[in-house]
């Protein structure tokens, strides 16, 4: 039995002034206290997502860090350290440096991860892929199931609910048991990569796993609260042992005193293979749909996309929802697929409630917890000039 805690990663501190603005940002209603009073959080119903911790106007709530066990690996000799970093970080650290919002830093910040000390430097958009491999050959199989096709008798119903937000995993885990075989049983990118590195990786490199650290760097705190889960060891070892948000990446640069911006481009390592950057779209809301679909597209329809952009499920609406015809070839006909993307958990419920009672109509809906996806995650620098 795994000795792994999956413990709550948010917590309100003694500067809680109980302005009781927390409360009407938390999508979960986690979040008690009167006005006056010192405001709590309820672990079994919080899903980690940080929202209040951004938007505290007085910064009372903290997420636990991992910055101390990140430098106690990077200092000890026996330990290859090796750190992905998801899409949405590029575009967000150069904030804390003084730097306009949206400004692509990522060369830079290759160059700063080796300067602390990281031994290979990769970015999560391999894993992406993979995560999109599956999402979207699952999306095939559960279609087939429908349609009553021989041999896909096992895959689950739809709709298919996306699984890489585990703010929304959790929500559902608490909330509404009876809609989890609907959600993909794909890893999430940051849980993909961990596999990936701790076995295949580990060979190429020769590095004995029990040596290996895994850490990330994420615009999002429920990733902490990922990692720890205790399914995620399928290779004895854990996918991911660290996780490291924006803001504290910016810190251990900061600390270490490198010019950041005037550091040199470098570039990432190569893990494995190429990405096909399908994956860059995943931090925005809809971006995870978008890249299932293509993959599901391109599988059913035996066609190579010229254009590759599925514009009806971009957007800044809370609930989106749209109809892809997809040209199944082995059928020899066009299949309409309904597609719904929801960005805020405050707006899932219906969705759901329509799902247990059979009466919605999407096949693929896209779910992640944070207001735009995770560019504005839980984990991104703090914008305290907006108050
Ligand atoms: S928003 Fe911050 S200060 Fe206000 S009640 Fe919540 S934790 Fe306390
Ligand atoms: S982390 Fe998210 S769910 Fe938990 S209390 Fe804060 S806003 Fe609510
Ligand atoms: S939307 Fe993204 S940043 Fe927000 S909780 Fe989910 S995975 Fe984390």
């Amino acid at each position: 039995m795994s000795t792994l805690q999956t413990r709550g990663v948010i917590h309100v501190t003694d500067n809680c002034k109980a302005c009781d603005h927390c409360t009407f940002i938390c999508p979960t209603g986690a979040i008690s206290g009167r006005l006056g009073q010192k405001h709590h959080i309820d672990q079994d119903i919080c899903v980690n997502c940080g929202q209040c911790l951004i938007n505290c106007p007085f910064g009372a709530i903290e997420d636990t860090s991992m910055v101390a066990k990140v430098k106690e690996a990077l200092a000890d000799p026996e330990k290859f350290v090796v750190v992905q970093e998801a899409p949405a970080i590029r575009v967000a650290l150069g904030e804390e440096f003084g730097l306009a919002p949206g400004t692509n830093v990522k060369n830079k910040m290759y160059a700063a991860l080796r300067q602390l000390g990281f031994d290979k430097v990769y970015d999560t958009e391999f894993a992406a892929d993979l995560t999109i491999m599956e999402e979207g050959t699952e999306l095939i199989h559960r279609v087939y199931n429908a349609l009553g096709a021989e041999g896909f008798e096992h895959a689950g119903p739809l709709p298919q609910f996306t699984s890489c937000c585990p703010a929304w995993v959790k929500y559902a885990e608490d909330k509404y048991p009876h809609v989890l075989p609907h959600i993909s049983s794909a890893k999430s990118p940051q849980q993909m990569f961990g596999a990936v590195a701790k076995t295949y990786a580990a060979e190429q490199l020769n590095i004995d796993p029990a040596n290996m650290v895994v850490v990330s760097v994420m615009p999002c705190t429920a990733k902490k609260y990922e990692c720890n889960r205790p399914e995620f060891v399928a290779s004895g070892y854990k996918d991911v042992d660290l996780v490291l948000t924006t803001r504290e990446l910016a810190q251990l640069i900061k600390e270490k005193n490198i010019d950041f911006l005037n550091l040199p481009d470098e570039k990432a390592d190569k893990f494995i293979g190429l990405s096909t950057g399908a994956a860059t779209i995943f931090g925005a809301t809809g971006g995870v749909m978008e890249a299932a679909l293509r993959t599901a597209y391109e599988i059913l329809s035996e066609e190579t996309l010229d254009k590759v952009e599925f514009e009806a499920v971009r957007g800044i609406e809370p609930v989106r929802e749209a109809t892809v015809e997809i040209p199944v070839k082995a059928l020899g006909k066009k299949l309409p697929v309904n597609v719904c993307v929801v960005s805020g958990l405050k707006y899932v419920d219906d969705v759901i409630e329509d799902v247990l009672a059979g009466r919605s109509k999407y096949h693929f809906i896209e779910v992640m917890n944070c207001p735009g996806g995770c560019i504005n995650g839980g984990g991104q620098p703090i914008r305290r000039d907006t108050y």
